[in-house]
């Protein structure tokens, strides 16, 4: 972290109080600041006057399911989310990350990886707005503006991507007509090429690209090498800087 900066606030949804009392500590120690949250009501009640960079949800919350607490976050905050999760079931994880979530983490977890998801988590967040805030893709009508996610159909509808699928649509926008690996799309994401995050964003993606779910207008399966991204992109300056 630089010195310049102003420690990140972190929010932890979490209503175990030892639990929530190791992360807290954990994230200390590394220059974080922090905010207990004991449940998803307290978290919204917070949001009103504070603005974590990131939070972490508990998926299992007395008041409310994490899911949904997720969700009502990001109806009112831009922040980074990590799901904390002691379900064994695939499908929480795979369902949170199709609803946004930035990463997951399981339980029980070593400290120092949930530190390092967190900060890897932030590390996306920054590299993304910073080196595109002024650059605009345009292909096939369609306009994604780097600097604040945006992506615009050849319509107009405007859709604000969650941060880990405008990464993929990046790395896709600044290589197109390439096929990519599996690794290539992971950035700096410390997952296994065999992990299924990057097919459920790819599968996200799509959906918000694509006409239907079938099919690869744009991102195509090349199967047991990666994807493609179809498509003349043409870059403009952003019309409104950040
Ligand atoms: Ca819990």
């Amino acid at each position: 972290m630089k010195e310049n900066e102003s420690p990140k606030l972190i929010a932890i949804v979490e209503d175990d109080p030892d639990v929530a009392r190791i992360i807290e500590q954990s994230l200390a120690d590394f220059g974080f600041r922090t905010t207990w949250c004991r449940n998803g009501g307290d978290l919204l009640r917070k949001l009103r006057t504070m603005a974590p960079d990131l939070c972490i949800i508990d998926l299992g919350l007395p008041d409310m399911d994490g899911i949904e607490a997720m969700q009502r976050v990001k109806a009112q905050s831009a922040c980074g989310l990590l799901i904390l999760t002691g379900r064994t079931h695939v499908s929480d994880r795979v369902m949170g990350l199709e609803l946004g979530a930035d990463d997951y983490v399981l339980k029980p977890f070593e400290p120092r990886e949930l530190v390092a998801r967190v900060r890897s988590i932030l590390r996306r967040r920054e590299s993304t707005s910073s080196t595109g805030s002024k650059q605009l893709a345009e292909f096939s009508g369609w306009r994604f503006n780097m600097g604040n996610n945006t992506l615009s159909s050849p319509k107009g509808d405007e859709t604000v991507l969650s941060t880990s699928e405008a990464e993929l649509l990046k790395v896709f926008v600044t290589h197109p007509n390439r096929i990519l690996q599996r690794e290539q799309l992971m950035g700096t994401r410390d997952l296994s090429p065999t992990d299924r995050s990057i097919d459920v964003r790819i599968s996200r993606l799509r959906r918000k690209l694509e006409p239907d779910e079938q099919s690869q207008a744009f991102i195509k399966t090349v199967y047991g090498a990666g994807y493609l991204f179809m498509a003349t992109v043409n870059w403009k300056k952003s019309a409104k800087p950040e």
